[in-house]
């Protein structure tokens, strides 16, 4: 959402040049932006260019007159709902006219213009603009809230639904295979096997839910303490072995004997299992390659693939909630990993950051603020 203020626009018309100056004198204001016009058709042309909180209209004009123009704008469907102030020197009675025909946002001010009146009035109807499109815009951010929580739910559900249904089918299977004499157990072994794949699958798809939730909320506690990055990605590239191995992507590690950062253990394993995994879901059997180094006070931790790549256009996308590059779409996932990495790496007061290319792989880079190692 833009935090900046919007000018708000307002129209004078008036034939008299000398009148123009002098309105426009009382109602300028910072967040104002005034436009004048000398006669009805200017006014209509500027307002088919620019959206007005306001229009002050002299009502004794040659040519189109006041209540002319207001008629005008009332049929047009762009104009119609611009507000109405109309400026003349008549006795009060005879501008009930215009009122009969259109109520609402219609006002009258009189000659001699008292500043202060004008002014009041002005800023009672530049105040219901704002209003209205603060309201507005509410709305739309509401509708868009509304939006993204049922794109949420069904990719939930899909994510769930497609494993379980082959662990469904799976079981039933299982089942007739136990009703044979001598069922195949390597085979069973196998199946059970898959079974915990997906089933961790899901784990993880469930904790990542949990943990947008607790981003959301401020939950997300980070416990940091002196901690050895290298060793922490030894043991997340040992829980990964076996998916590295089915991935068929080679996997090799460049790193100091110890670097101390300040993290949350836990946080930053997950941070990297997700950087890992995406590297093998997303690298094309191709090697993947980790470098951790010290580098200006920072341990900077990179995950290089040789895989599909990312479009420049996406690289700031891809760390958002449910955000997903094009050539994903094959791979199951919600698009929250990354969303949650960065989270996590800058809880740390570190960053992350991608480089990469279509089809030239992805390097992945995690900074981490450096910690003195624990005294033994
Ligand atoms: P998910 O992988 O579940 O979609 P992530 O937040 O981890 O969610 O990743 C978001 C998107 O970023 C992915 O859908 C994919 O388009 C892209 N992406 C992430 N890592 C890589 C990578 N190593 N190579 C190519 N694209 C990637």
């Amino acid at each position: 959402m833009n935090a900046q203020p919007e000018r708000v626009k307002l129209l004078l018309v008036d034939d008299l040049a000398e009148n123009l100056v002098a309105l426009e004198a009382l109602v300028r204001g910072e967040e104002r932006q005034v436009f004048c016009a000398s006669c009805g058709e200017q006014a209509l042309s500027l307002m088919l260019d620019h959206e007005f909180a306001l229009a002050i209209i002299d009502v004794q004009m040659p040519g189109m007159n006041g209540f002319e123009l207001a008629e005008t704008m009332r049929s047009t469907e762009r104009t119609r709902r611009i507000p109405i102030i109309f400026v003349t020197a008549a006795g009060h009675e005879v501008n009930y006219a215009f009122r009969g025909y259109e109520s609402g946002a219609v006002d009258f001010l009189y000659k001699p213009l008292d500043p202060h009146t004008v002014r009041s009035k002005v800023s009672v109807f530049v105040e219901l603009l704002r209003q209205r499109l603060a309201l507005e815009r509410a709305h739309a951010d509401l509708e868009r809230a509304v939006r993204m929580r049922d794109d949420f739910m069904s990719m939930v559900s899909h994510e769930l639904r497609t494993p379980l249904n082959t662990m469904f089918l799976q079981a039933q299977l299982r089942r007739r295979m136990f009703e044979q004499p001598s069922p195949d157990i390597a085979r069973l072994n196998m199946m059970v096997e898959r079974d915990e794949r997906q089933i961790r699958s899901m784990i993880r798809l469930i904790d990542d839910m949990l943990d947008v939730s607790r981003l959301r909320t401020g939950r997300l506690a980070i416990a940091a303490k002196p901690s050895d990055l290298v060793a922490i990605a030894a043991r997340v590239v040992d829980s990964l072995a076996e998916q590295i191995c089915a991935g068929g992507s080679p996997l090799s590690v460049d790193a100091p004997p110890q670097l101390y950062v300040m993290c949350d253990e836990f946080r930053i394993e997950q941070v990297l299992t997700n950087l890992l995994t995406n590297a093998l879901r997303y690298g094309r059997g191709q090697p993947v390659h980790v470098n951790i180094a010290p580098q200006d006070g920072m341990a900077v931790l990179t995950v290089r693939d040789g895989g599909i790549g990312i479009a420049p256009e996406d690289h700031e996308r891809i760390f958002a909630q449910f955000e997903r590059a094009e050539g994903a779409r094959h791979a199951p996932g919600l698009g929250l990993g990354l969303y949650i990495a960065r989270q996590i790496v800058e809880a740390h007061g570190g960053r992350i950051e991608v480089r990469s290319a279509p089809g030239q792989g992805s390097t992945f880079a995690v900074r981490l603020p450096l910690a003195a190692p624990p005294a033994p």
